[in-house]
């Protein structure tokens, strides 16, 4: 299993696909167009943007941080996560893969707040909300409902070629 770009989806409030946006190997453009879109018809619907990250890469990158400070700033008073997608380590012999959901979420200042203060910038900070781990048994065909499989079909690229 080779990691080949970067995947990423625009999550639901029930963690389902709202958008799939193809990345390259550094990094995914989320859409604005389709972000606005979507948060036009139904502000707070968004839950986050998530992506697959090279392995091993828990950490945003300042792109993403970027992005989240962003959209944070557009989706105020809802918040704003980005999560990540990360193998971990795989198992040649069992042929389990580890993966690693990591979601950060952007604190916004209250506006209410900054108002008093308003000479300086409106405070923000990125905290990581929470994580969990998926063991999954050959990804290219696992049966599970985790939207990540999805998003780790279009990122690797899986070996099936057997070997004589
Ligand atoms: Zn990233």
């Amino acid at each position: 299993m080779i990691f080949i770009k970067e995947t990423g989806a625009i999550l639901g409030q029930s963690r389902q696909i709202l958008h799939v946006v193809e990345g390259n190997a550094g990094m995914v453009v989320f859409p604005t167009d389709v972000i606005y879109k979507i948060h036009k018809i139904t502000s707070g619907q968004i839950f986050a943007f998530s992506h697959v990250h090279p392995d091993g890469m828990t950490i945003l990158s300042h792109e993403d941080e970027t992005t989240l400070f962003a959209q944070s700033l557009w989706f105020y008073p809802y918040p704003c996560r980005m999560i990540t997608i990360t193998l971990m380590r795989s198992d040649p012999f069992t042929k389990e893969h580890a993966f690693r959901e990591t979601c950060y979420v952007g604190l916004l200042e209250a506006k209410e707040t900054w108002l008093l203060h308003k000479d300086q910038k409106r405070k923000f900070e990125i905290i990581r909300e929470w994580d969990r781990d998926f063991i999954i048994e050959e990804p290219q065909k696992a049966m599970n409902d985790w939207y990540g499989l999805i998003l780790i079909r279009k990122s690797y690229e899986f070996e099936n070629k057997r070997v004589n």
